[in-house]
């Protein structure tokens, strides 16, 4: 190898080098991201279900006053979607438990036609 090859090699291999610190440093954002996700995923999830069991105690207690359970228990459900919907966060199957803010969503809207 001659010094014009070596200089010519160099200079690739620094191009490939500073190529794949720029793709190091999108994937530490990326990881980032996905860690501060998961984060307030976790945290999201932790809170339905409190909210579910809450819900869960709540519609256990009111089920032991009355008779036709299996009715009643389809009705229950649906109420207790109702309340997440108004609480802010999606039931449909697209992205349920997440919040939707003020907006509808149609989604979940076909829930309740
Ligand atoms: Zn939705």
């Amino acid at each position: 190898m001659n010094k014009k090859e070596m200089l010519e090699h160099f200079s690739s291999f620094e191009k490939k080098f500073t190529e794949l610190q720029e793709d190091l440093v999108k994937l530490k954002t990326n990881l980032v991201q996905l860690v501060e996700e998961n984060h307030q995923l976790a945290h999201e999830n932790h809170h339905l279900r409190q909210r579910l069991d809450d819900l869960r105690s709540e519609s256990e207690s009111e089920s032991e006053k009355t008779n036709g359970e299996n009715m009643q228990a389809v009705g229950e459900g649906y109420d207790n979607l109702a309340r997440i919907y108004e609480e802010g966060f999606h039931i449909c199957h697209v992205y349920f438990g997440t919040p939707r803010g003020e907006k509808d969503c149609i989604f979940c809207l076909k829930f309740f036609e």
